[in-house]
């Protein structure tokens, strides 16, 4: 959490507000955010510059400057951009970094967990360091079960690990991978070098089932995320499985089971995902 749909939410909402708009003044109050850097030099940096692009690559915001330079935002936990147009509340004991834009409104970065990273690239870095991390969009035409055949034959990982890594399925965290193997009836612990063609194009399919049912309820409300209005996503009702241990499976009514895999909580349905 925040996860791909979340992160697109916050951005959608966001773009309008500050595409084209000049960085006035930053506050960052937390060193967390932005170590090994000092916070005070790059709040310095980034005042005056502006906003050209806010996009999305996987999980990361990216706020790409007319000059080139980016601002690369990972949420992490319980990361969160809120947008105050006359100003926010003084009290948010949770707020580590505002943005006051030209036009007088706010930016608040709000992280209750702290491990939320700012980074700032210059000219020529972002790319290349999001192509060491990042794999295709899995929304885009550049992810497709042809492309992912050869690299995940290679692995004999359970597929709930290979649909967790960033490299392959980029965005996709703990709560839509479980979704999305169950979409593609798929049990969590199959060996991925056990996976037809077949299962891995509706794998393919499950993830994106997933994830665009995500963006059109604006995310998951779980703890603490928010959309850049304050507003909760509605993902949580559509959840198939996730959190949903000894509910009924909505495919075939069999309990929904609950169990670990790479570390962490996994829910499927084992009558239905194999
Ligand atoms: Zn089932």
């Amino acid at each position: 959490m925040p996860e791909l749909p979340e992160v697109e939410t916050i951005r959608t909402g966001l773009e309008p507000k500050l595409v084209g708009r000049t960085l006035a003044r930053v506050e960052i109050d937390d060193p967390r955010l932005t170590r090994p850097h000092d916070p005070r030099e790059i709040a310095a940096e980034l005042e005056g510059e502006t906003v050209e692009a806010l996009e999305r690559r996987g999980k990361y915001l990216v706020v790409r400057f007319v000059s080139d330079r980016a601002l690369l935002i990972h949420l992490r936990m319980t990361g969160g951009l809120l947008l105050g147009a006359g100003g926010l509340p003084a009290d948010d004991p949770y707020r580590r970094a505002v943005v006051r834009l030209d036009n007088g409104s706010d930016v608040a970065y709000r992280d209750v967990r702290r491990f939320g990273t700012w980074l700032l690239l210059e000219p020529g870095e972002l790319d290349p360091y999001l192509d060491a991390r990042v794999g295709a969009e899995p929304l885009g035409r550049g992810l497709t079960a042809r492309r992912l055949a050869e690299p995940i034959a290679r692995r004999r990982a359970p597929l709930k690990a290979i649909v967790l890594d960033q490299r392959l399925f980029a965005g996709v965290g703990n709560i839509y991978a479980d979704e999305a193997l169950w979409w593609a009836r798929l049990h969590p612990l199959r060996p991925a070098n056990e996976v037809t063609s077949e299962e891995l194009a509706e794998l393919v399919r499950g993830v994106r089932r997933a994830l665009r049912l995500g963006i059109a309820r604006q995310g998951a409300t779980l703890r603490d995320y928010r959309s850049s209005d304050g507003a909760s996503g509605s993902m949580q009702e559509e959840f198939r499985v996730y959190g949903r241990d000894g509910e009924p499976c909505r495919r075939c009514g069999h309990p929904i089971e609950k169990t670990r895999v790479a570390g962490r909580g996994t829910w499927y349905c084992p009558a239905c995902q194999r």
